[in-house]
């Protein structure tokens, strides 16, 4: 098929321009797979978001689109032929792709029409300087994607202003979870540091510090949270907050369980942590 013939390194042959694609061997195709694991991922400095939707409001916040991914049934739809355009405008590639392909590409049996492979973004932690009541959630060594995207999107929920990933965690590009943030990973600023760099940005951070342990001592609903900047810290979900992170923190604070469960989920706990932080700035109609 005519539309195979594209070397590896040769990429798209007309950055630009709508290219048609229906086999899985096509090397612009398997670039395209390869995002689904993290290696590739980070050599491209790119990842995957699903839905026209998601690539519409990633376009609109300014996020730059490397690739964009519809598959027939789109074509036509006046919606993605706009998207295309803008693509096209940034100097991105558009491929219209058979349904077979956007499965493989990400991995679904009922995939999205259009997909977007976006430029990956991570700020430093010297570019945040918290202000005024702003949150931001620290996680220590977060392990699970469907936690950590569930996280980034109740932080966009609650207008923290970002996500600090302390050490070794899960990607937050991975497809697992930026389907898990539901399109707030484009909202909410993530930022990674080593805990030795964190620990050192702490001292120059005038806020208040909240982590959470379950032996911490102060129940969580009693702090006066909301007239500096808070950082609330979480920890990794089989071994908790190590020491020398917990210490930093100006308080420990804890959420009173009843039954048998030892712990809460971390995105739930998280969650419940960051309505009582919010609770007085969050309105019923100030949402849109
Ligand atoms: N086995 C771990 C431990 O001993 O800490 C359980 C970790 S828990 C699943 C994951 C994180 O959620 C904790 O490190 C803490 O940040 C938060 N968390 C869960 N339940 C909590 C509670 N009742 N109070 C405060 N934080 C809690």
């Amino acid at each position: 098929r005519h539309d195979d013939h594209h070397h590896r390194d040769s990429g798209l042959a007309r950055p630009g321009k709508v290219k048609e694609v229906t086999s899985l061997t096509n090397p612009i195709v398997k670039d395209l797979r390869s995002l689904a694991i993290k290696k590739y991922r980070d050599q491209q400095g790119a990842f995957i978001a699903e839905g026209l939707k998601l690539v519409i409001d990633a376009l609109d916040l300014g996020w730059t689109i490397k690739t964009l991914v519809y598959s027939k049934a789109g074509k036509g739809n006046s919606l993605v032929e706009q998207v295309a355009a803008r693509t096209i405008a940034k100097g991105g590639d558009v491929l219209e792709v058979s349904e077979k392909v956007i499965a493989a590409i990400t991995r679904r049996d009922n995939p999205q029409m259009v997909v977007g492979v976006f430029e990956q973004k991570v700020l430093s932690l010297s570019a945040i300087k918290p202000q005024g009541n702003d949150v931001y959630v620290a996680l220590d060594r977060v392990r699970d994607p469907g936690n950590l995207g569930t996280i980034v999107r109740t932080a966009d929920a609650v207008g923290a202003k970002g996500i600090i990933l302390i050490g070794d965690t899960t990607d937050p590009f991975s497809l697992e979870t930026v389907r898990a943030t539901m399109g707030s990973v484009f909202a909410v600023p993530v930022t990674r540091a080593t805990e030795a760099e964190f620990l050192t940005w702490r001292k120059g951070f005038s806020g208040l510090i909240v982590g959470t342990h379950l032996k911490g001592a102060v129940d969580y609903r009693t702090i006066a949270y909301g007239n500096k900047p808070v950082i609330l810290v979480m920890g990794n979900e089989q071994q908790g907050l190590p020491d020398h992170l917990a210490s930093a923190c100006d308080k420990l604070a804890r959420i009173p369980q009843e039954g048998r469960a030892d712990s809460l989920n971390l995105a739930i706990a998280t969650g419940v942590m960051l309505f009582e932080i919010r609770r007085g700035a969050l309105k019923l109609d100030s949402g849109t």
